[in-house]
């Protein structure tokens, strides 16, 4: 006799835990996920450019469980990243059939005197709301604030306030991080310092950032936000350059902007809490073909691409591929790698809504080892963020246009910021490490002497 009641389907994710590598995993605070959703968010990222699917996503509950989670994966052979808001342009968050540890749920905030110790998961506009309650502030922000705060501080993180402050990495006091080694432990300027100088701008290949101890600095209440055009690369870098070593702003970037009858420049520069009264004592010998001048509250004013960015998603071009470049170029070539770049560019070669960064940062500013920069005391922020709008050149032409720019900017004395989308060999790596790369290879075989850590970044 037959029974008609359908046959019992196997469920696909308890089928993946049991035949996966994860079914012998420990119990943990949290949880690990096989589902589609988890497993298909851990294989992308913004730059739409590479997918690769991990066998398991843990979601922690706890710093503890990315340790046991990280020991399990060594014992095994197994690759693990961390991930934060998945907002790298190259795969650099992925671990093909590995393990993707979800930091986002590692999202404490505890602010003290002149310290926020924060989960690593935490994205920095939360931090800042948080700090202005006590009317306090991080001292350096990114352009953009949805980024996680373990994400950008194993990149570097750049901003305006950079002329000032230095990068984000700059201004952390003390890490806690889990090892390769699985291994959960704190490091500091003066505890266990190689860890702590690996960790930060390392592009997570000595540890997962758990926790981070974060200086804070007195908020302003606004901003007086300058917008000054220039005509030419040599008019806005000769302004720009006065502007960082005079310190004459609180905040300093700029951006080329195409047009109709070519490039046009822009200087955003801001002086906090600032009035109209200083706009003649600021402004007045700057050489700019046009101003906007306005007084903006200081959570907006950082927090000023939001709106930027909900159009470029209505338009569906957040949505698209962005293979992006980002260099570091030193002052004495600037001008020549700029113009030369820019008029290379032919037909649409960067999309739509590209956005050019061009701005001065003073590497004496910058104390940590990483990011890399160039060794001149002035050195430019060159970024072609780029997205492969429809009509534009196809994604994959714009990351060997980035390949090539890479080898513009090293022979212009320059090197990249490891954010971006360009293939780069093991050479490539080491030649950009340059003589930090000894002290870098040595931490790697400390502390993650199997090569555990963020197979994406492609480096070891
Ligand atoms: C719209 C946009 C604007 C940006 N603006 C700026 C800017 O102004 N200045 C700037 O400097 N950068 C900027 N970036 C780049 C950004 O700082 C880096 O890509 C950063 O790594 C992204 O953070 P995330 O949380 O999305 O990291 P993810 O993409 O999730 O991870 C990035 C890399 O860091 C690793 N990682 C993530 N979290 C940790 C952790 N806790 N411990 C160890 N490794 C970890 C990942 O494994 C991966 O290799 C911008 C990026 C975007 C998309």
């Amino acid at each position: 006799m037959t029974s008609d009641l359908p046959t019992p389907q196997p469920d696909p994710v308890e089928a993946r835990r049991a035949g996966g590598p994860f079914a012998e995993a420990p119990s943990l605070d949290g949880e690990l996920r096989f589902d589609e959703v988890a497993l298909d968010a851990a294989a992308t990222d913004f730059g739409g450019l590479v997918s690769r699917r991990p066998a398991a996503v843990l979601r922690p509950g706890s710093a503890k469980d990315v340790a046991a989670m990280v020991r399990y994966c060594r014992e095994r052979g197994l690759k693990v990243a961390g991930r934060g808001q998945g907002h790298s342009t190259h795969g650099q968050a992925q671990v093909p059939d590995g393990l993707v540890v979800e930091l986002s749920a590692l999202d404490s905030i505890e602010i003290l005197d002149d310290t926020a110790v924060v989960g690593s998961g935490v994205v920095w506009s939360d931090l800042l709301r948080a700090t202005l309650e006590r009317g306090l502030t991080p001292p350096a922000f990114t352009d953009y604030l949805e980024l996680s705060v373990g994400g950008t501080l194993s990149a570097g993180g750049l901003g305006g306030q950079i002329g000032r402050y230095g990068t984000q990495v700059d201004n952390v006091r003390e890490l806690e991080v889990v090892t390769g080694k699985g291994k959960l432990t704190t490091c500091s300027p003066t505890v266990r310092p190689d860890l702590f100088r690996a960790a930060l701008g390392g592009l997570g290949q000595c540890g997962i950032i758990t926790r981070a101890t974060i200086s804070l600095v007195p908020a302003p209440r606004s901003v007086r936000h300058y917008v000054l055009t220039y005509p030419t690369v040599e008019a806005i870098t000769a302004q720009q350059t006065k502007l960082i070593q005079e310190a004459r702003f609180d905040y300093l970037v700029g951006q080329a902007l195409p047009g109709p009858d070519g490039w046009t420049y822009m200087i955003e520069a801001g002086t906090y809490d600032g009035t109209a009264d200083d706009d003649e004592r600021l402004t007045s010998d700057l050489g700019h073909t046009a101003a906007q001048i306005q007084d903006v509250p200081y959570f907006d004013f950082v927090n000023r691409l939001a709106p930027a960015v909900e159009a470029f998603k209505a338009m569906g071009e957040w949505q698209r591929p962005h293979p992006w470049y980002d260099s570091f170029l030193p002052a004495s070539t600037v001008n020549t790698v700029v113009t030369d770049t820019l008029s290379g560019l032919k037909g649409n070669a960067i999309g739509v809504t590209a956005v050019i960064l061009l701005y001065p940062i003073l590497t004496a500013k910058c104390a940590t080892p990483l990011p890399i920069m160039p060794d001149e005391e002035l050195v430019y922020l060159f970024s072609l963020l780029k997205t492969a709008s429809p009509g534009a050149d196809s994604a994959e032409e714009m990351v060997a246009a980035n390949r090539a720019q890479y080898d513009v900017t090293r022979a212009a004395g320059g090197c990249w910021y490891p954010i971006g989308s360009v293939p780069l060999t093991k050479e490539d790596w080491v030649r950009h490490f340059g003589p930090f790369w000894a002290e870098f290879d040595a931490a790697r075989r400390r502390y993650d002497p199997d090569g555990v850590l963020t197979p994406g970044q492609r480096i070891f």
